[in-house]
C-alpha cells in the first residue's frame, strides 16, 4: 500500500540495475551475452562483461562436472539429453540446451519469444541464438506493462487459467523410466530463484534497492544487514506468482521485498492487490478511526480503545479499481484487522494532539525556526515520523500516522 520506487527512477538506478543484471547472468542458463549484451557493468567497482560471467560460469560448472543432482540426470533424461560432458565448456552447453527444450515444451510462445528460431514446435537440437531484446524485457518489464508478446506467452489475459501447460515427459535413465518430469516445474531449473536469491549479489541488491519498511503493510522494517556475520534482508514477494508465472521468477520488477508476514500471507493468491512499483493508497484511501460514542477517547483514557475501531476509507471520487485493489489488499494482508492491533499508537496520537494545540504548535514554530521552521515538520517531529507521502516508507506506520492526524486536523476544524 505504500509506494517503492521502480529502478530506473531510483536515486541509485544504475547500482541496482548493473547488479542485477550480473545476478541474472549468473543465474540463468542462457549464455552470459543473451543477458547482458555488449554492455560494460558496474558492480561494486568492477567491470563486468558477458566475457566475464562466462568465465564464472565455466569455473561453477569445473567445480559441478560429474556431480549434478538426480533431478538434473532425470531431466536430461526426460528431455533425451544423453552423453556424459567431458570438460566445463560441455557441461555449460548441456545446461543451456535442457533450458532450451524445457522451454519449448512449457510454452511454445515462450520459446519463440526467447530464442531466434523459425520451428517452435521441434524441440531443439542445439542452443538456437537468444533474442537479447526480449530476455532484456523479460527481465525488466514492469508487471503492469506487459507487451502484447508476453501477454500471449502467459495467456495473462485475466482469465486466470495456468498460463503454462502442464506436459508429462516420459525419458529413460539406465533403462529406469521416468515420467512426471512436467515442463512448467522444470522451468525451475531455468529461472532459478532459489539460487538467485540466496546469493551474496541478492543482499546487496537488496540494500542498493533500500527498501526499508515492507511496502505492502507499512508495519515492519526489512532493512539488509550483512555486516559482521548478522544477515538480516526482505523477502522478495513475487507479485506474479512463482508457480503460475515461473519465467517472472527473476524479473527484477515482480520482486517486491517485504517483510515475512506479507509474504507468506499472500502466497501464491491470485487476487488483484496493489502493485507498490505503481500503485498505492495514497491519499485516496485514508486510515479513519470509528468512535462508538463520540470522541471521547480525546482524553487518553486506556479504556476509550474498546469504544473505537480502525477502518479503511475510500474518498469520494476514487476510482472503482482502486478500491477493489485496496479491498483485495486488505483481505490478502489484514491490513484492518491487524491495524486494529494498533489503537493504543493512535490513542497517544489524539493525546498528542490534544495536548500540543495548533497554537502552541505555532509558537514552538515561531521560538524555534531554524529546528522546526514549518508546522508540518514540527508536527513529523512531534510523532517522531515523517508526514510527507514520499517518505512514508522511511518508518512504520508512517501512512496511519498521516491519515489519523488528517482525521483529528478536520475534526478541529470541523467539531
Ligand atoms: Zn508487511
Amino acid at each position: 500500500m505504500i509506494k517503492i520506487r521502480p529502478y530506473y527512477d531510483h536515486p541509485a538506478h544504475k547500482k541496482i540495475i548493473d547488479r542485477y543484471l550480473y545476478l541474472a547472468a549468473l543465474v540463468l542458463p542462457f549464455p552470459p551475452e543473451a543477458v547482458i549484451g555488449d554492455e560494460k557493468l558496474t558492480v561494486d567497482g568492477i567491470e563486468i562483461t558477458a566475457e566475464t560471467v562466462l568465465e564464472e560460469h565455466l569455473q561453477r560448472c569445473r567445480k559441478y562436472l560429474g556431480k549434478k543432482s538426480e533431478k538434473y540426470q532425470e531431466a536430461l533424461a526426460a528431455y533425451s539429453i544423453t552423453g556424459t560432458p567431458g570438460d566445463e565448456q560441455e557441461l555449460l552447453a548441456q545446461e543451456q540446451l535442457l533450458a532450451a527444450k524445457v522451454i519449448q515444451a512449457a510454452s511454445q510462445d515462450l520459446y519463440g519469444y526467447l530464442y531466434e528460431t523459425g520451428n517452435t514446435g521441434v524441440s531443439p537440437a542445439k542452443v538456437p541464438p537468444m533474442n537479447k531484446e526480449h530476455v532484456r524485457r523479460l527481465l525488466t518489464v514492469p508487471m503492469n506493462a506487459l507487451d502484447a508478446d508476453l501477454k500471449r506467452i502467459g495467456q495473462i489475459t485475466g482469465e486466470h487459467k495456468r498460463p503454462i501447460q502442464s506436459k508429462t515427459i516420459n525419458g529413460s535413465i539406465n533403462g529406469k523410466i521416468y515420467k512426471r518430469q512436467r515442463s512448467d516445474e522444470l522451468l525451475d531449473f531455468v529461472f532459478r530463484y532459489e539460487s538467485f536469491s540466496q546469493r551474496a549479489q541478492a543482499f546487496r541488491l537488496l540494500k542498493d534497492m533500500d527498501v526499508n519498511v515492507c511496502p505492502y503493510c507499512n508495519r515492519i522494517y526489512t532493512v539488509t544487514l550483512t555486516k559482521n556475520g548478522h544477515k538480516s534482508r526482505p523477502q522478495f514477494d513475487h507479485y506474479m506468482s512463482k508457480s503460475k508465472y515461473p519465467y517472472f521468477a527473476v524479473s527484477l520488477l515482480n520482486l517486491i521485498p517485504c517483510c515475512g508476514l506479507c509474504n507468506q500471507a499472500k502466497s501464491d493468491k491470485e487476487d488483484q492487490i496493489l502493485y507498490p512499483y505503481f500503485e498505492e493508497m495514497g491519499t485516496d484511501v485514508l486510515f479513519r478511526t470509528k468512535a462508538e460514542n463520540g470522541l471521547t477517547y480525546l482524553t487518553g483514557c486506556p479504556s476509550a480503545q474498546d469504544e473505537f475501531s480502525i477502518s479503511l476509507e475510500a474518498k469520494e471520487g476514487t476510482a472503482q479499481e482502486l478500491r477493489e485493489k485496496v479491498k483485495n489488499s486488505d483481505e490478502v494482508f489484514h491490513l484492518t484487522e491487524l491495524y486494529n492491533e494498533h489503537k493504543d499508537y493512535v490513542l497517544y496520537l489524539y493525546r498528542k494532539r490534544y495536548m500540543f494545540s495548533d497554537e502552541y504548535l505555532q509558537m514552538i514554530c515561531d521560538t524555534f525556526p531554524e529546528m522546526a521552521g514549518r508546522f508540518d515538520e514540527l508536527k513529523g517531529l512531534l510523532y517522531l515520523m515523517d508526514l510527507e507521502k514520499e517518505q512514508w516508507g522511511r518508518r512504520p506506520l508512517a501512512k496511519l500516522t498521516h491519515d489519523i492526524d488528517l482525521q483529528i486536523t478536520e475534526e478541529r476544524n470541523n467539531p
